[in-house]
């Protein structure tokens, strides 16, 4: 039988202890997992895709079930290139909602033969978002229980070093 892959797609600027969370219990559902870093033009990001990408790869432990990559453009065009069946999504709260909704719809009218599975955030982790820890983080606050310790300290080097 051929293996089942799907695809996390977000900014991951940068991956949390939420992110990882739903990565972990989705690696139950299927037998691949490619996290994949958007281009997104419209979002101002901290880190570059390069940095977000080395990032995922120090907070994975060399899982050998979880791929690391980026991608420009239609996310369904993305996941008929790496024949992925699926896109993982977390939910955190009900705003995140409706536009998860209606990018499941489209994506879902785009390209019929994938499906987007939604996960709820653990309850440990529903507070948790790249932009709060970024504002956390900015501020000099500790960020070590929301986010792995190779990140923790990128975010110091970004705020504090020049
Ligand atoms: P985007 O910019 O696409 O929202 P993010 O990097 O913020 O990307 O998040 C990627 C995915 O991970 C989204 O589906 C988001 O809802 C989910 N996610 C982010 N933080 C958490 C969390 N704390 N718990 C559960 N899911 C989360």
């Amino acid at each position: 039988m051929s293996e089942t892959i799907a695809v996390y797609p977000g900014s991951f600027d940068p991956i949390t202890y939420g992110h990882l969370d739903i990565l972990s219990r989705g690696l139950e559902l299927v037998d691949k997992i490619i996290v994949a870093v958007a281009h997104n033009i419209e979002k101002s990001a901290l880190f570059t895709v390069e940095e977000r990408k080395e990032m995922i790869v120090e907070s994975i432990n060399g899982n050998p079930n979880v791929i690391v990559d980026s991608f420009d453009g239609l996310l369904v065009d993305y996941v008929k290139k790496v024949n992925a069946r699926f896109v993982i999504r977390g939910l955190r709260a009900m705003s995140d909602f409706e536009y998860e909704f209606q990018m499941a719809s489209m994506n879902r009218n785009l390209n019929q033969n994938m499906d987007t599975i939604f996960m709820m955030t653990s309850k440990d982790y529903f507070f948790i978002s790249s932009r709060t820890i970024k504002e956390v983080a900015g501020f000099g606050g500790c960020v070590s229980g929301f986010v792995p310790p190779p990140v923790e300290k990128r975010l110091k080097e970004k705020f504090f070093k020049k």
